[in-house]
């Protein structure tokens, strides 16, 4: 059985007070419920963000790692620092470090790669832009992104391996794709899963979608069957929004 899972990608928001702030709030409104919960805080608040959640249902992600195993990379951080502050999921090819920092498939292929060695989970971001849309190129795109980034692993990575589909045009814009077009996305995702490593692979993969969820609309995302749950920018930095968003799932 896939896994639903609503994650907050906090990204360089929150100082550490405030990120333990927002994790006792969490706690204090999260329903009991099977849904896992991700937070993702900057680095510096990993190790604290680890410390008051430890075994108690939130996990903890990074937004990033580098693909080397160390060395002389001044600012970058390494899959071994992660996992040894206790932090082991991490948040690859969001589309902000594909626009700003020029991360490439062909680049997150090798993050990917490292990741698994360190026995780290994926959740791997991808989607068209505005442009591909409009020219209804949006199906070839997801396709070339996930041969390029994720196909040359092999069929026991994707145990590792959550999918988050974000159309770049929906991010912090306030356009979500309707419910209609997220799920006819995240179905042709999911068959090209199929196609290359088999339907039981599809069948376990959680697919993701970001792009503007809200309260408002979480609940009808959620409700898609090929959607097992949502990646949040904006709305997961406010526990009104980020826990009623949770609650889509109920
Ligand atoms: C994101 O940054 O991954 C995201 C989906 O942002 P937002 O929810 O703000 O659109």
């Amino acid at each position: 059985m896939r896994k639903n899972i609503v994650a907050g990608n906090w990204k360089m928001h929150k100082t550490q007070k405030e990120t333990v702030a927002l994790i006792e709030e969490i706690f204090a409104k999260k329903p009991n419920t099977t849904t896992e919960i991700i937070v993702a805080p900057t680095f510096v608040n990993l190790s604290k963000a680890v410390e008051i959640t430890n075994g108690k249902g939130i996990t903890v992600a990074a937004q990033n790692m580098h693909q080397a195993e160390g060395g002389a990379f001044t600012g970058e951080i390494a899959a071994s620092m992660l996992t040894d502050i206790g932090v082991t999921t991490v948040i690859l090819g969001h589309s902000e470090r594909r626009a700003y920092f020029h991360e490439t498939d062909a680049l997150l292929a090798s993050k990917v790669d490292t990741a698994l060695k360190h026995e780290m989970r994926i959740i791997s971001c991808f989607g068209e832009e505005l442009k591909d849309r409009q020219q209804n190129n949006h199906f070839n795109i997801v396709e070339y992104q996930l041969r390029d980034g994720l196909f040359h692993l092999e069929k026991k990575d994707w145990a590792n391996i959550v999918l988050a589909y974000e159309p770049v045009w929906a991010i912090g814009t306030g356009e979500t794709a309707s419910p209609e077009q997220a799920q006819e996305i995240h179905a042709h995702i999911r068959s090209l899963i199929a196609a290359k490593y088999g339907q039981e692979v599809a069948d376990e993969i959680s697919i993701l979608y970001g792009g503007s969820v809200k309260p408002d609309n979480a609940k009808e995302i959620f409700s898609q069957p090929d959607i097992d749950g949502g990646l949040i920018g904006g709305a997961a930095l406010k526990i009104e929004d980020f826990s009623k968003i949770i609650e889509g799932f109920n």
